[in-house]
C-alpha cells in the first residue's frame, strides 16, 4: 500500500497535534507558557509579542536545510528555494532600515556583534564601549564575555548626576583611547542616543562606529527614534526585541562598500563581514529563522506597525508619568523610548531590585530587576527595575491601562514586608487579590 503524500498545507497545519500525540509534556510546557503570557503582565522591556505567522515560518520544513554560504553561493546542494527565502529577507530588512547591506544570517544579537568584532579587529585592539555596568550590553567587551577575552576594552559612562550620556566626555576619552572601534547602543538607556555625535568622535579618530540597536530597533525603524543606520559603520539587532523571530541582523548605510584593509587583505566593508559571518563564527544560519525574519520586516513596513512603535512610547511615557505621580523616582526623568528605569531603593527604605521582581511577580507583574549606573547593590540584589512597554502596546493596551498598571506596581511595593536585602513576605490574601485584578485586565487583551 502507498502512503499518500501530505500537501504542504495538510504538514504544517498539524504542527501543535503532532507536539501533542508524541510529547504530551513538552505540548504541555508550551500550553503552560501560554497560559502564563496570557495571564500575567508581561512588563519585561527586552520581549516582545511576535505574530502567528512568524511563529509558522519557524515551525516550517524550511528548518532543515543546511546551506552554510550566502545565496547563489552554498557549499550544499538543493539551495534554491531557500535562496530565494533568504534574498527575500534581505531586500525586506534594507527596505526596513533604509540600508544598503544587510545580513540576515546572525543566530542572535550578541552573535552579530562577535561577528563585527572578528571582521574588524586583531587580538588586543582596542574598543570603546558602554560598560556593563552602565547599561551596556555583554557582547560590548564585557570581561565575562568572550568579547572582552581577547581585546583591549575601555569604557565610557554616563554621568553621575543626570545619567545621561555626555558627548564631550566621551569624545576626550576616545581622543585619549584612541580606539579602533567605537561601540554605542546599550540594554539599560532610556534617553535618545545622538548617533551623529558617535560617528564625529569616531571620525575624528578614524575609529570604527558599532551601533547596537537591538533595544530600539522597532523605534528605528518606524522614525520614532534617530536611525544609525548612514552613521554608523554597522548598525546589529536582535530580531526578537523588535518583535521578530528570536535572531539577528547587521544593515550597513553609506559605508558599506568601503574598501578597507584586515589583516592584510583589502575588500569591501560587507564582504569582510559575510566572511566573518560563514566560516568565521557560524555555520549553516538558520533558514527558519531567516523565513521568519522575511515575515517579520515585512510586517514592519505596515502602518500597524510604524503607528504601534510611537504607541510603545506614548504608553511608556505615561506609565513613566503615572508612577513618578505614586512616588517613584524615575531614572532621568521620564522615557523617550520604550524603556522605564525606577530606582525602587529611593521608594521605600531597604527596598531592593530582587525585592521589587521577585514581589511584583508573585503577583503577576513580570519586569526585570536591573543594576542602574553607580548602583552600590550587588548584579544579584540591585537597586532598579526595568519595565518596558512592547508586549502590553502589541496588545492593544493604552492610556487608561497604563495608569492601572502603575497602581498596581505601586500597591506591590508598598505591601511587600522587607526582610533583608533580597528576603520579603507578602500577604497572601492581598497577593491573590492581585493576581486577580491582573488576570482581569488581562483577559481584556488576548494575545492575537
Ligand atoms: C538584547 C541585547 C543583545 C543580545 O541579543 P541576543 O539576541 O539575546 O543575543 C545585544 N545587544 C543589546 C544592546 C541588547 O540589548
Amino acid at each position: 500500500m502507498f502512503l499518500e503524500k501530505l500537501s504542504s498545507q495538510a504538514y504544517h497545519e498539524g504542527i501543535l497535534s503532532a507536539l501533542k500525540d508524541t510529547d504530551r509534556e513538552v505540548y504541555e510546557l508550551v500550553t503552560k507558557e501560554y497560559e502564563r503570557l496570557q495571564s500575567t503582565l508581561q512588563l519585561i522591556a527586552a520581549e516582545n509579542l511576535c505574530s502567528r505567522a512568524v511563529l509558522a515560518a519557524l515551525g516550517s520544513v524550511v528548518q532543515n536545510k543546511t546551506a552554510e554560504g550566502f545565496p547563489g553561493v552554498r557549499l550544499h546542494g538543493g539551495c534554491e528555494v531557500v535562496d530565494d527565502v533568504e534574498r527575500l529577507a534581505v531586500a525586506r530588512a534594507k527596505e526596513a532600515f533604509g540600508a544598503r547591506y544587510a545580513n540576515v544570517q546572525p543566530h542572535c544579537g550578541s552573535g552579530a556583534n562577535q561577528i563585527i568584532l572578528t571582521a574588524l579587529l586583531e587580538r588586543g585592539d582596542k574598543i570603546l564601549s558602554l560598560g556593563l555596568d552602565q547599561g551596556g550590553h555583554f557582547s560590548h567587551g564585557s570581561r565575562v564575555s568572550f568579547t572582552g577575552k581577547f581585546f583591549d576594552v575601555e569604557n565610557y559612562y554616563v554621568d553621575k548626576e543626570t545619567f545621561l550620556l555626555d558627548y564631550d566626555v566621551i569624545r576626550e576619552q576616545a581622543f585619549k583611547v584612541k580606539p579602533k572601534l567605537i561601540i554605542c547602543g546599550a540594554s539599560v538607556y532610556s534617553r535618545t542616543i545622538d548617533f551623529k555625535k558617535f560617528r564625529e568622535i569616531a571620525e575624528s579618530i578614524g575609529a570604527y562606529l558599532l551601533a547596537d540597536i537591538s533595544h530600539i530597533s522597532g523605534l528605528v525603524i518606524a522614525g520614532a527614534h534617530p536611525s544609525p543606520v548612514d552613521y554608523a559603520h554597522f548598525t546589529t539587532t536582535s530580531t526578537y526585541k523588535p518583535g521578530g523571530p528570536r535572531g539577528g541582523v547587521i544593515v550597513m548605510g553609506k559605508d558599506a562598500d568601503l574598501q578597507i584593509k584586515v589583516g592584510g587583505k583589502e575588500s569591501r566593508l560587507w564582504e569582510h563581514i559575510e566572511k566573518a559571518t560563514f566560516p568565521g563564527m557560524q555555520g549553516t544560519p538558520y533558514l527558519n529563522s531567516i523565513a521568519a525574519k522575511a515575515v517579520f520586516f515585512k510586517e514592519t513596513l505596515s502602518e500597524e506597525y510604524k503607528a504601534r512603535q510611537f504607541k510603545i512610547i506614548k504608553n511608556a511615557k505615561r506609565l513613566a508619568g503615572a508612577l513618578t505621580d505614586l512616588g517613584m523616582d524615575v531614572v532621568t526623568g521620564g522615557t523617550d523610548n520604550h524603556m522605564i528605569l525606577i530606582n525602587v531603593a529611593n521608594f521605600r527604605e531597604g527596598l531592593t531590585g530582587v525585592i521589587a521582581q521577585k514581589s511584583l511577580e508573585q503577583c503577576g507583574i513580570v519586569v526585570d530587576m536591573i543594576k542602574l549606573p553607580y548602583d552600590k547593590g550587588s548584579a544579584t540584589v540591585a537597586s532598579g527595575i526595568r519595565l518596558g512597554t512592547p508586549v502590553v502596546t502589541k496588545n492593544r493596551m493604552g492610556a487608561e491601562e497604563m495608569d492601572s498598571i502603575a497602581s498596581l506596581i505601586e500597591a506591590v511595593l508598598k505591601k511587600v514586608k522587607i526582610a533583608g536585602s533580597s528576603e520579603y513576605r507578602i500577604d497572601e490574601s492581598f497577593r491573590e487579590q492581585t493576581r486577580d485584578r491582573v488576570k482581569q485586565l488581562c483577559s481584556r487583551f488576548p494575545m492575537r
